[in-house]
């Protein structure tokens, strides 16, 4: 759509590094202006050059609005997929994925510690109109493979690290099998980010991410998104809605269709969230091994869920697989009162559901965020606490968690 050289998105930035990309993709300077960032479209309609005459390819905002397109052309470049699709929410984008990959009678193939809301929304909204699901521990490669129904899998979902037990799945591995039975695979990338992780350069079919978290990153915005491999195909046996079998050409019919689109201003601060996702990340990532450090020297704490730590059993693969350890740890207290205990008492950690945003975030995931999948495949430890680590000073993060502790 954006081939003017006005508009953005025309330069090609494939050969750059992760910040360079994320900073300068689909963000040159406007044409007319100068303005050095896309501005805030916010507009539902374009003035047509006679009929049909569009400029730049747009007519109306649910279908192209320019700054979605800055960011849709961002978040491709960052995932190195063939195209990017903004969302009002991460749900939204899940949705619209599985609207596009499965009819009535297929299966999909799901974590069982998926992130809540993708499992109630597969089981409780898809369940119902016909779609099977099979939870699976994904990191054991081969109940994956078991768990796949050849001519009924179509999806099969990863998360990796998940939420809340980050545990860690093999995206190379599991693509494999995803292919051999003609099942798209996607991978929600929320919790590692595009930056420490490329799971289209490991299998994916698509990447989903909650824009919400680490890449908006400020705890100002909800959104979500997909991005889609070069050349990444419907599952096996099924036409796309406008003929053909691109799985980019069916989200994009599905998210024009539904339209459950990123408006103008949150699609400005997801963008403006992503220029900076690398420097923030690190950050995220070097305070996250030091209180994962603290954590694990300390006497009130059972267990301590870190993949950069060498007890995680995931700590290898993430190793190879990501380029750092992110900034989520989950923790366990040995009683539900205590877990309780810690999380109102906190200062600097602010108790609140969310994760990813500069401010360290406490929760207990059994009672909010993880809530909806009580007494199911996926329920969580009733003992467990989940951190996210902002990038505060560090002494101060640790200091907090040990007067909570105390
Ligand atoms: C938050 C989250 C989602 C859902 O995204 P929303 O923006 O809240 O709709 C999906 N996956 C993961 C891993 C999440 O953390």
């Amino acid at each position: 759509m954006t081939t003017s050289p006005d508009l953005p998105g025309s330069h090609d930035w494939s050969e750059a590094g992760f910040s360079t990309r994320a900073i300068h993709a689909g963000q040159d300077p406007d044409a007319g202006t100068g303005a050095v960032v896309p501005p805030i479209y916010q507009v539902s309609t374009y003035k047509q050059d006679g009929v049909g005459g569009l400029r730049g390819g747009y007519e109306y905002s649910r279908s192209g609005n320019p700054t979605r397109a800055a960011l849709e052309e961002a978040l491709r470049a960052a995932e190195g997929g063939a195209a990017g699709f903004a969302f009002a929410s991460g749900l939204a984008a899940e949705d619209t994925l599985l609207r596009a990959t499965l009819r009535p009678g297929d299966h999909v193939v799901v974590p069982n510690d998926a992130y809540g809301g993708t499992y109630r929304l597969i089981a409780r909204v898809f369940g119902p109109w016909g779609i099977e699901h099979t939870p699976v521990d994904l990191t054991n490669t081969d109940a994956v493979l078991d768990a796949i129904q050849p001519g009924r899998t179509k999806l099969v979902w990863v998360e990796t690290p998940t939420n809340p037990m980050l545990t860690i799945a093999d995206i190379g591995a599991i693509a494999a099998h995803a292919r051999s039975a003609g099942a798209v695979l996607a991978v929600d990338n929320t919790f590692a980010t595009p930056y420490l992780q490329q799971p289209i350069a490991l299998g994916a079919d698509v990447v989903v991410h909650s824009t919400t978290k680490y890449i908006g990153g400020h705890s100002d915005v909800v959104g979500g998104a997909l991005v889609v491999a070069d050349g990444a195909q419907l599952p096996v046996g099924l036409d796309g809605p406008t003929g053909g079998t691109s799985l980019a050409d069916a989200v994009r019919f599905h998210q024009n269709s539904s339209g459950a689109v990123a408006g103008p201003f949150d699609a400005w601060l997801t963008l403006r969230g992503l220029k900076t996702l690398a420097v923030r990340m690190d950050r995220h990532c070097a305070n996250a091994a030091a209180v994962a450090e603290f954590l694990a020297g300390h006497p009130r704490v059972t267990q301590v869920i870190y993949p950069g730590l060498e007890s995680h059993p995931g700590h290898e693969l993430a190793a190879r697989q990501q380029r750092g350890f992110g900034g989520m740890i989950s923790f366990r207290t040995g009683s539900v009162d205590s877990a309780l205990a810690v999380c109102a008492a906190t200062r600097v950690f602010t108790l609140a559901e969310s994760l990813g945003g500069v401010e360290s975030l406490i929760e207990h995931p059994a009672r909010m965020t993880h809530g909806s999948v009580a007494g199911t495949a996926l329920e969580v430890p009733d003992d467990l606490v989940r951190l996210s680590v902002g990038i505060e000073d560090v002494a101060d993060l640790i200091a907090d968690l040990a007067g909570a502790l105390a």
